[in-house]
């Protein structure tokens, strides 16, 4: 898979003693730096990054005043710790000093602050550093290193954390970015890190924030303690008082981002070889990720099939396929089936990827079971759109379920996928799925008041046969349909792009202005456009949280691969530029 960004130029190019080092002006994201060919930093998404590697642990422990800072070149991890007054010194060591020059000729937005009369800047090798520092020198480490290859390779070694863990003081914390556990070659570098710092420090825990420039939009940290637990020990008030503008990081988020999908929890208790093993399903795709995505717009691939998929304007995806299964142009859309080693099979719309056999539990899981944990008594449900129907594959695993109206207005899409997906429309035969072809709004506007339980609205892709739906009018109809505790939940889109924040605020406020409750919730999805969606979650008169029931969920036993009821409270924990977005 390649995840490509459109260049408008390329600034600097040259190769230093340890890397390669570019920066690259682009359409979409600003300026990037990568290193040998890897991306580090773009203008646009940096705040993420930079605000999750030092704010939870400023949180955890306000008193920190001497700070070492290994690699982070770009400085913005030094520009976020200057933010603080309570921090007396930080020692900054970087291995590549060309980095920092680059860096603070043509990234000033985040090289701002290493001439901080606090920042004591050293070029050297930080596994040197660690060896040489005096005991509890420290009371906070924030590793900003590159991957385990190459100069950072050292920086993920037991050696390394087991220095780290003398020089850091009683109340000390480690924060080390911890790549990701999407990828089979990142999945297992991270899990073998996890490891070796559990087995030195009491407190080990994970925590992900959503990066769309990342591999798979997501981005992983290490947070270690000898005394300190980042939720039990977080001292929000105290964080508050500090009143500091941080545009993704919130002392509600703090929790929400230590709060796993079931499969992450799985893969973090699994052996590491017995996961190596489970990692080789998906162990291409790490690589060439990777590799390309400095190059320019126009990738070469020889005689290999890959299909590019548009993610906006400016930005692609690119899937290398085995096999194009199905292809046929509908009264609506382009429909398109390929088969890849990565994500298996995998439905296109209109070029657009609508769902794989990789990750597509991820969504359907996302859009069904936090209403059913929210009203475990949900009988009657009504679904738009999904031709792909893993949304009713969900539904009939509750027996409570007595009634599913299905509305989607492409029986292409849903011939092609019982046909291509059996894996995902493996329920759109169910005697208790009522099917129906047309339009969704119309059924709605024809039904009975009072008629529905939860409305799930699910467009396969916000134009054409299914756009009449996104109106005031659809929603008001949406109201009168629903029973007292009805809810309706629908899929919004990712707010990364301009198109889809627009659209998004749109929706969110015409629904927020018809149901008294009116929540988002998140969910991150490696395939999907900037790696995470968003959802709406509305209700006459059942709160998301207050009113879960995840007693009565968990006593159902399903078996899911990405929903529980902790991601069930983790999700509606939105970053602070997606509350303003929402307003
Ligand atoms: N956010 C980025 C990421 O997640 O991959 C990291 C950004 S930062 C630019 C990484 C820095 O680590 C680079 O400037 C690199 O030179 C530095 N680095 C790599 N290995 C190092 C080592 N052994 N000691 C000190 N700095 C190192």
């Amino acid at each position: 898979m390649l995840f490509s960004i459109k260049i408008r130029e390329l600034l600097y190019s040259k190769k230093s003693a340890f890397q390669q080092i570019d920066i690259l002006e682009s359409e979409e994201f600003g300026r990037i730096l990568t290193l040998d060919g890897l991306m580090m930093v773009t203008e646009k998404d940096e705040f993420i990054y930079h605000d999750m590697i030092v704010h939870p642990a400023m949180c955890v422990n306000p008193m920190i005043e001497k700070v070492l800072v290994i690699g982070g070149g770009d400085g913005g991890t030094v520009r976020e710790l200057t933010r603080y007054k309570t921090i007396a010194r930080i020692d900054m060591v970087e291995i590549d000093e060309q980095v920092v020059r680059v860096c603070e000729h043509f990234l000033p937005l985040t090289s701002a602050k290493l001439n901080d009369p606090r920042v004591h800047l050293h070029f050297a090798d930080g596994i040197d550093w660690v060896k040489q520092a005096k005991h509890a020198e420290y009371d906070l480490i924030i590793v900003d290193s590159t991957d385990p290859v190459g100069p950072g390779k050292t920086l993920f070694s037991t050696g390394f954390y087991q220095n780290c863990f003398r020089i850091l003081s009683e109340n000390g914390i480690l924060i080390n970015q911890h790549l990701s556990l999407c990828f089979a070659w990142d999945a297992l570098k991270a899990r073998q890190a996890h490891a070796k710092i559990k087995g030195i420090f009491p407190i080990s825990k994970l925590y992900q924030a959503h990066t769309p420039t990342y591999a798979s939009g997501s981005s992983l940290f290490g947070f270690a303690s000898k005394t300190l637990d980042p939720i039990q020990d977080a001292n929000f008030e105290l964080w508050n008082q500090f009143g500091l503008e941080t545009r993704y990081y919130n002392t509600e988020l703090h929790i929400g981002a230590f709060l796993h999908p079931s499969y992450i929890n799985k893969l973090l208790d699994m052996p590491i070889r017995k996961a190596w093993r489970q990692h080789n399903l998906l162990r291409r795709l790490g690589a060439c990720f990777d590799v390309l995505r400095s190059e320019q717009h126009t990738p070469a691939y020889g005689l290999d099939l890959w299909f590019e998929a548009h993610w906006s304007k400016h930005t692609r995806f690119l899937m290398k396929t085995d096999k194009h299964l199905y292809s046929e142009k509908s009264a609506f859309q382009q429909i398109d089936i390929l088969e890849s080693e990565e994500f298996g099979r995998s439905l296109m719309l209109d070029g657009r990827m609508i769902a794989n056999e990789k990750d597509e539990f991820i969504v359907h899981e996302a859009l069904v079971h936090p209403a059913l944990c929210v009203n475990p008594s949900v009988e009657k449900v009504l679904v738009i759109g999904n031709g792909v129907g893993g949304v009713v594959r969900e539904l009939r695993r509750y027996e409570t379920i007595s009634q599913i109206d299905m509305i989607t207005a492409d029986e292409q899409v849903v011939c092609a996928c019982a046909q291509w997906l059996p894996q995902i429309a493996a329920k759109l035969n169910d005697p208790q799925v009522h099917l129906q072809f047309g339009d969704g709004a119309a059924w709605v506007t024809n039904a009975k008041e009072e008629s529905y339980d939860l409305i799930l609205v699910a467009p396969d892709k916000k134009s054409g046969a299914e756009e009449s739906r996104f109106t005031e009018a659809f929603y008001r109809e949406c109201f009168r349909v629903l029973s007292k505790d009805g809810i309706l939940v629908c899929r919004y889109d990712s707010p990364g792009f301009a198109r889809e924040a627009y659209e998004m605020q749109q929706i969110h406020g015409e629904i927020k202005g018809i149901f008294p409750i009116c929540k988002v919730y998140l969910a991150h999805i490696p395939t999907h456009a900037q790696g995470y969606s968003l959802f709406g979650f509305a209700s006459k008169t059942l709160d998301p949280i207050q009113d879960a029931d995840f007693a009565s969920w968990n006593r159902l036993g399903l078996e899911t691969a990405y929903y529980n009821t902790d991601i069930h409270l983790g999700a509606f924990m939105l970053p602070s530029y997606v509350k303003e977005l929402l307003g």
